[in-house]
């Protein structure tokens, strides 16, 4: 085979990869978005080790975040709720459904402590309505509990990014209705 085919049928397979890997995060995300009562405009997957180094820290200690006035639903590519959805693991895709609801809640205007009461009473119908496990369910529903009782002051286990332009570089997958973002 002359040797220009082999790099031909290379670089095809290089061109392949991502979208390979996309239709994966796609395919997760959708079953993650059947769980709730409204879909959100947008879902963006972000690769932290792909952002500018500026919000790189920032990113890999979240595992959902927006940005201001922003109506997409940012997902980090390392984190543990999405890192076992993409696994099939049933319990990992209802806490991503619960994490993607309080962002959602937040895009609606609430902040923290409604954000959390939100997302709390989601995970409670999937516990009464017997989707998930009664025992994991209650045992994470006293983690999400427990981020309240700490203090007075909220641990926030998510972000209001002010950030806009750097962000889309870092997209490595893009769920929504809508048309993809154009880069700005
Ligand atoms: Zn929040």
């Amino acid at each position: 085979m002359p040797s220009y085919v082999i790099a031909l049928l290379f670089l095809t397979s290089l061109a392949q990869a991502p979208r390979r890997e996309d239709s994966r995060y796609h395919q997760t995300i959708e079953r993650v978005l059947a769980l709730l009562p409204e879909r959100p405009a947008q879902v963006v997957i972000v690769d932290p080790d792909q952002a500018g180094a500026e919000i790189r820290g920032t990113l890999l200690r979240m595992e959902a975040f927006i940005t201001k006035g922003g109506r997409v639903v940012y997902l980090t590519s390392h984190g543990e709720a999405l890192q076992g959805a993409l696994k099939g693991w049933s319990l990992h895709e209802y806490i991503l459904a619960s994490i993607i609801w309080h962002e959602m809640a937040h895009i609606h205007g609430a902040d923290e402590v409604e954000a959390q009461r939100r997302e709390e009473a989601l995970w409670i119908r999937y516990v009464m309505d017997e989707r998930v496990d009664p025992g994991d369910g209650m045992r994470y529903l006293s983690g999400l509990k427990s981020r309240r009782s700490k203090d007075t002051k909220v641990q926030p286990g998510d972000a209001v990014l002010t950030l806009k332009g750097p962000l889309m570089t870092a997209a490595i997958a893009v769920i929504g209705p809508t048309a993809p973002l154009s880069k700005r």
